[in-house]
């Protein structure tokens, strides 16, 4: 059972119950939280926020589809990461499984924890190793699996099969961290293989697609099990009154969401093409998300000459398997055809 895999002094935790936890209906007068009667905002922001976010909840399960007895909310899926590897890795004992290159926060949240990391390098082509993952699971018995899908800084979504393998192999918890999912219109979510798995646990925010990383929103979908736990140790008010009302209404506006992401797969097809064309540009990797990962000549020399145009990517060569490799976000048409004017001339000066 999941539940062996959390620390026992989380499962007997007597948590915080704050003002809003005693007393959750409605009144006239509310004396019982020390805040300021005075509300100078004129928008409520002089009372503690739902520590639940119930209202952004239930229209996340209206929206999205993820029923709201199994959501928590956190300040960023950040957050989430951190709580999850507090609840199941003993500092100084436990590990977690990442698979590199992806999403840094995996290893620096386990190593702040004092959780050992263990790397399972993706293959060649940038694809999960399930036989080398099975093995280190035999091997490590690490208290979490985290998969990122699609991979952050591949671009890359996984096959559902494989992770279905994964975590059904896995006694412990698998996290899927589905972060750029909705930049994948055929995407297929672990959440549906959720019902016939209690330990997958799926990962997602509004900092991306829902264009809301200001407001840090992450979005834990898991088994009771988890979110009773995530529930227990997460600070009562971690999400502000400003955000859920950022969510709320984001996720009233999906047709103007539906727009963008139309515009930027146009344009991600089109700095794909534009982008192979250059002779400096070795490989321009297939992306599921909304950045392109691409193998040039030489990634330092290409990264600073874009800086000093006032051009910023992500250098991504530092990492295993990526050497000499750029991240570049999809931006506007008008940011998109900056860099592309940039990289022409630079390829005009080393013609000449
Ligand atoms: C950007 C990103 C996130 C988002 O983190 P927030 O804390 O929600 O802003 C999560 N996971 C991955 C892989 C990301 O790239």
């Amino acid at each position: 059972m999941l539940k062996d895999f959390i620390r026992p002094h989380i499962l007997t935790l007597e948590s915080y119950t704050s003002a809003r936890d005693e007393f959750s209906g409605s009144a006239d007068v509310y004396l019982d939280a020390n805040e300021n009667w005075m509300d100078f905002s004129q928008e409520g922001k002089n009372r503690y926020p739902d520590p639940h976010c119930t209202l952004l909840r239930r229209e996340i399960e209206r929206v999205m589809g993820f029923r709201m007895e199994n959501t928590v909310i956190g300040n960023g899926s950040d957050e989430l990461i951190d709580m999850l590897i507090r609840i199941f890795a003993v500092p100084g004992k436990d590990s977690v499984l990442i698979e590199r290159p992806t999403y840094g926060e995996y290893k620096v949240f386990a190593e702040i924890n004092d959780v050992s990391v263990i790397n399972v390098p993706l293959t060649e082509d940038l694809d999960l190793d399930v036989v080398a993952i099975k093995k280190a699971i035999d091997e490590h018995s690490p208290k979490i699996v985290f998969i990122c899908s699609p991979n952050n800084p591949t671009g890359r979504s996984y096959d559902a099969e494989k992770i279905r393998e994964i975590a059904s192999y896995n006694p412990s918890l698998t996290v899927i961290d589905e972060a750029y999912a909705d930049f994948d219109p055929s995407f297929v979510s672990a959440y549906t293989l959720f019902s016939e798995n209690e330990r997958i646990a799926v990962l997602r925010t509004f900092s991306k697609y829902w264009a809301l990383a200001s407001s840090r929103l992450g979005i834990l979908i898991a088994s009771d099990t988890v979110i009773r736990a995530v529930n227990k140790i997460k600070a009562p008010y971690n999400v502000s009154l400003s955000a859920q009302r950022d969510g709320l209404k984001a996720l009233g506006e999906i047709g103007e969401r539906k727009e963008v992401l139309e515009k930027i797969l146009s344009e991600k097809k089109r700095l794909t093409e534009s982008l192979s064309r250059f002779p400096f540009v070795r490989k321009v990797y297939p992306s599921d998300a909304n950045f392109i990962l691409i193998k040039v000549d030489d990634a330092d020399g290409l990264y600073r000459y874009l800086m000093e145009k006032g051009i910023i990517i992500r250098n991504r060569s530092r990492e295993p398997l990526l050497e000499n490799s750029l991240r570049i976000t999809i931006g506007s048409r008008e940011e998109n055809d900056r860099l592309l004017e940039a990289l022409c001339e630079r390829e005009e000066s080393t013609v000449s």
